[in-house]
């Protein structure tokens, strides 16, 4: 089968859970058997979003090949369990880029340089993958980030409208927008709906599908209403209504026909819904989990897509643990030893938050502390698993200016230091240790044994395989004191000699790990380390 090509962009508003909705379809044909890639096209003119800070849009997500990514690609791992790469995930700064740098180098030489067609044929390539060396795909799925209407993505719409041409029945569009309920009027609004479809066709751009939001169900009458001021077939009208949790977002949208009418209108035939029994097995474990595990989850970034991936991987771990991960956010810079006890009361769980910079840093040292000595199960997540050790140095070691070299240049007890290959880097963006690195785990350590899975689903694992995004490491002169006082390090990267787990095994449940566990934390795979973890809360 040639490769078929879905868009799917988003009106209204933003915050609709294009992400979701373009996840949800990647795994509706995966299931189907069909190969399938989901990328993101972003219209920002940062060459990728590791630079931009987790309050402007969320979390960064890190691909295994080691680049730092829209969250969204997040969404689209965690559904389908497919790793996405570099090439998934575009911005506008790239694609000028590669433009600006083709023509320096005089591959352009004597034209003038414009959107359209040069720019609009980079967005083309790229979405069509053309450099990329994909085994056979049967579809891409392209989310363009984003509403219609913004002057940035303009040029990406202009791809799409000339893609549609070219590919004919090989590219189906899926339009995302929300249905409003006015409370006073009582009444679900499908106005937006109609300008939005109005504003993609006045780009040149019909959609095939439209998924509308909405907080309330959608009578058929409505749907109709929208099918027929759009030009869109009824069956191709779906809803994505509140859902409990995101998970369900697949089933409903099978049900409606979502995956059928994108088949259909690319002429394929539609066969057999499939059962995709795991999935509905999760979901049932997930409506089952009820029981609630309190976690406090201690970071500076008072925002729910700041931490995405930890969330998601606690909910996940919680949920095959049958019980609900209820995460309570506290804020590091407010932590004090005074209160951290009242803080942290109740928590059954302490993870501590990647990040960077100094500020909200004390607060994970005394959260970590708290953690040791209440010896309440504590997990630190890069940034934090730093800060354990620092803790370590300064409270047990007895170092007490002990720092990272990134907080504290000066310390004469840098027990975080900057990485040897960093020292020479100035440039920001894309140059710190990024992507996958192998660790070897020590036999008997408590990494290793939760390593072994504590679903029973994967063999047992000795040398491992974690993403990263970091410049510091443990410093590897103190490490025998450390072992000597009961920090173990107990996961180390072969090939550089660098600490990449900490643990101590007489806690109940005391690690860090410099990589980051939860950007590989899947629906159908949950972390082993974060269903560990949450074991031992309970
Ligand atoms: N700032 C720390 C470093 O660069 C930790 C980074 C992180 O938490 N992702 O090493």
């Amino acid at each position: 089968m040639d490769t078929k090509y879905i868009f799917v962009t988003g009106g209204v508003v933003s915050s609709l859970g294009k992400g979701i909705i373009s996840a949800s379809i990647g795994k509706l044909l995966q299931a189907r058997g069909y190969k399938v890639t989901i990328q993101k096209f972003d219209p920002y003119i940062n060459i990728d979003p590791g630079t931009l800070n987790p309050y402007e849009h969320g979390e960064c997500y890190v691909t295994e090949d080691g680049f730092e990514t829209d969250l969204d690609l997040g969404h689209y791992e965690r559904f389908t369990g497919i790793h996405t790469t570099r090439h998934n995930s575009i911005t506008t700064g790239r694609i000028y880029k590669t433009v600006i740098d083709r023509e320096r180098h005089g591959d352009y030489l004597g034209k003038t340089i414009q959107v359209v067609p040069h720019i609009t044929d980079e967005i083309k390539r790229r979405m069509l993958r053309e450099d990329e060396q994909d085994e056979e795909l049967d579809f891409v799925i392209t989310e363009v980030g984003g509403t219609i209407g913004d002057i940035e993505s303009a040029p990406f719409m202009e791809a799409i409208r000339q893609l549609r041409w070219q590919l004919g029945r090989d590219a189906v569009c899926v339009h995302l927008t929300y249905v409003p309920y006015l409370k006073a009027a009582d009444e679900l609004k499908t106005k937006p709906t109609q300008h939005s479809v109005k504003e993609l066709q006045g780009m040149g751009i019909q959609p095939d599908i439209l998924v509308l939001r909405t907080e309330r169900h959608l009578s058929d009458a409505i749907r109709l209403k929208v099918a027929s001021f759009c030009n869109v077939d009824l069956e191709c009208v779906v809803q994505s209504e509140d859902m409990s949790s995101i998970y369900e977002v697949p089933v409903s949208m099978q049900r409606q026909g979502l995956d059928a009418a994108i088949m259909r209108k690319i002429g394929i035939p539609v066969g057999e819904t499939p059962a995709m029994k795991p999935w509905h097995e999760f979901l049932e474990k997930q409506r089952n989990a009820t029981k609630e595990v309190h976690i406090g989850l201690v970071g500076k970034y008072d925002l729910q897509d700041a931490y995405k991936s930890i969330r998601e991987s606690l909910n996940l771990a919680g949920i095959y643990n049958d019980v609900k991960a209820r995460i309570h956010f506290v804020n590091s810079e407010e932590l004090t030893t005074e209160n951290v006890a009242t803080q942290l009361d109740g928590m059954a769980g302490i993870v501590i938050c990647p990040g960077f910079g100094s500020r909200g840093i004390e607060g994970k040292i005394i959260a970590a502390e708290y953690g040791r000595t209440h010896d309440v199960p504590t997990f630190g997540i890069c940034l934090g698993m730093q800060m354990m050790v620092i803790e370590f140095a300064r409270n047990v070691l007895g170092y007490k200016d002990a720092n990272s070299a990134e907080m504290d240049a000066q310390t004469p007890h840098n027990v975080i230091d900057m990485m040897e290959e960093q020292k020479s880097i100035t440039q920001m963006g894309g140059t710190m240790r990024l992507g996958a690195y192998d660790c070897e785990l020590r036999e008997g350590s408590r990494a290793a044994e939760a390593y072994q899975d504590p679903c029973g689903k994967t063999a047992r694992h000795t040398t491992i395989r974690e993403r990263h995004r970091h410049r510091y490491e443990f410093n590897n002169q103190y490490k025998k004191e450390y072992e000597q006082a009961g920090m173990q390090c107990v996961g180390i990267n072969p090939a550089a000699d660098l600490v990449e787990i900490v643990e101590i095994p007489e806690k109940r449940w005391y690690i860090g790990t410099q990589f980051h566990p939860e950007y590989s934390s899947t629906v159908l795979h949950p972390h082993p380390l974060f269903v560990s973890f949450i074991k031992a809360c309970f």
